[in-house]
């Protein structure tokens, strides 16, 4: 059943963002990126990374550290520091996701980036991941020049030991949350501002991000502000900038956690303890730290879905038309009707203008719509408010647009999918042309 809706458009305070999103959609662009940190020559360090070291540790397992798959979500003066910690502490597999591009504003406090970035406006995935290759050699990392929100696969997200946000915004913390509820995996938050900063650990079945939300923070999730932003207002308001003393504070608090969360078996020991339930926060200017509890789990949250089984369908990817993907799931079902559920987003096919009910084709996922707005000659000058958008919000044989791939309705590669048959959801994990098991331990979890 096909769910059609005329929805009024009142998301423009994240029109800038999504713009910036879609600058770095193109799979080939990210594929040949990530190709040139890995072809990249490096001198090879005699020896393992740490093993002269860290043993010394009695609780580290230098092991589990190694073949951990870790993703560290924004890039960022947090992510900066997360990312220097996770590759010295021997962190060899690791994923980066940021949409954004390196500014002058950001050298301040960001190690990893040089003023020639800035310059020549690099993402800072990218860069970060040529960076920690320099540091060591060891390291497999895939840079994803992508929003968190609909650019990661969950079948990558899935294959995480742990994922670190480095984010500075409710709206990416609440959708990351989500996304890690569905998929079992634990993940460690850190926020700064001025001079102060906290950080805590999620881990699902245990404490939520949404559920420890108040109601004007609910209402507020989704306005977003780019960093940059985030500057320019400060210096407007009279405030000061993030230092990079509270972002290297919060960023080893986030990698330290991170670590902990690879030695589970220490942790149920006791010989190690967790922030799990708790939130640590510093405060700069008087010099004050301390941790608090903060655990919310409320039963009846909406966010506490976890997907599970998965069923990974090699040949099902996001280049097959719809109704190819459809006819391949309905085999795989016993010739049973499917039903491809848009969880995240709805595919939009037009617009409709209130005033003269006149129609413009816009064929894209909702989140690529504001773009699309600001870049037409005939739309960008009326007010946003003034469209209906036409949407689909799931996907059957009767969809109107058979020829369309899963990647134009919006389908990210390696996504998870629910996939209604008949009365029963089915989570499909999709396969992708892009070989991101290149990057990936081959632990238990990534096998
Ligand atoms: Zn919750």
């Amino acid at each position: 059943m096909y769910i059609k809706a005329f929805r009024l458009v009142q998301t423009y305070d994240n029109s800038l963002e999504y713009a910036k999103c879609f600058l770095y959609l193109c799979n080939k662009r990210m594929d040949s990126a990530a190709m040139r940190v890995d072809e990249e020559l490096t001198p090879t360090i005699p020896g393992r990374w740490g093993e002269e070291v860290f043993p010394l540790l009695s609780w580290f397992r230098l092991d589990k550290v190694r073949n951990a798959n870790v993703m560290v979500v924004g890039c960022g003066a947090l992510g900066n520091e997360v990312l220097k910690n996770l590759a010295l502490f021997g962190v060899e597999h690791l994923v980066i996701v940021d949409f954004d591009t390196i500014e002058l504003s950001n050298l301040t406090r960001s190690i990893l980036f040089t003023p020639e970035d800035a310059a020549e406006g690099r993402p800072k995935a990218i860069v970060a991941a040529e960076r920690l290759r320099k540091i060591n050699p060891a390291i497999q990392v895939l840079p994803i020049v992508g929003d968190i929100a609909h650019d990661v696969g969950l079948g990558l997200l899935r294959r995480m030991d742990v994922v670190v946000a480095c984010v500075d915004n409710r709206w990416a913390r609440y959708c990351l949350n989500r996304l890690c509820m569905r998929m079992n995996r634990p993940w460690v938050d850190g926020g700064i501002d001025g001079l102060e900063g906290t950080a805590r650990v999620f881990v699902p079945g245990k404490n939520c991000y949404a559920c420890g939300l108040g109601p004007e923070a609910l209402k507020d999730l989704s306005f977003r502000l780019s960093c940059a932003s985030v500057i320019r207002r400060n210096i407007r308001e009279g405030r000061m900038p993030t230092t990079p003393v509270v972002a290297s504070i919060i960023g080893a608090v986030e990698a330290q956690e991170a670590i902990k969360l690879l030695h589970p078996e220490e942790l149920a020991r006791g010989e190690l303890t967790s922030l799990c339930g708790k939130m640590y926060y510093y405060e700069g200017q008087h010099l004050a730290s301390r941790i608090v509890d903060f655990s919310a789990y409320d039963d009846d949250c909406p966010v506490h879905e976890r997907w599970e089984p998965i069923e990974k369908i090699e040949s099902l990817t996001t280049g097959l038309r719809v109704d190819d993907a459809l006819a391949r799931l309905s085999e795989r079902f016993g010739g049973e009707p499917v039903e491809l559920c848009l969880r995240d987003f709805r595919f939009v096919d037009y617009l409709v203008d209130r005033e003269d009910d006149r129609r413009y084709v816009v064929s894209r996922p909702d989140y690529a719509v504001e773009r699309f707005v600001e870049e037409s000659p005939v739309l960008r000058y009326k007010p946003f408010h003034s469209f209906y958008q036409h949407e689909f919000g799931s996907i059957d044989m009767r969809f109107p647009y058979p020829e369309l791939t899963l990647k134009e309705i919006g389908v990210t590669g390696c996504d998870v999918v629910p996939v209604r048959v008949g009365k029963a959801i089915r989570y499909v994990e999709l396969g992708d042309e892009l070989d991101y098991s290149i990057y990936l331990s081959t632990n238990t979890r990534a096998s």
